[in-house]
């Protein structure tokens, strides 16, 4: 089972604690339910395409914020398209 780890490499399983949230009984990080922690220590590119759409948009849809989407994708997302 490598289905929960706290991703500092603890090597030991999370606990669940209360309120849904999981604790790591080595460095004490606790990660709230549902949070997949398989990619937490990369930024954007877990970004999902309706945030990535989001935020695409309000930035008048510049190429800097595409988060690795197309801009079909995103436009379909925000559903415009
Ligand atoms: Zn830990």
């Amino acid at each position: 089972m490598a289905s929960y780890g706290c991703g500092k490499g603890c090597g030991v399983d999370m606990e669940y604690i209360d309120n849904g949230d999981w604790e790591c009984p080595s460095c004490g990080i606790v990660i709230p339910f549902g949070v997949p922690n398989e990619d937490d220590t990369s930024t954007g590119e877990s970004l999902s395409v309706w945030d990535a759409a989001e935020i695409y948009l309000s930035n008048g849809c510049d190429d800097d914020y595409c988060f690795g989407y197309s801009h079909e994708d995103l436009m379909r997302a925000s559903g415009n398209l």
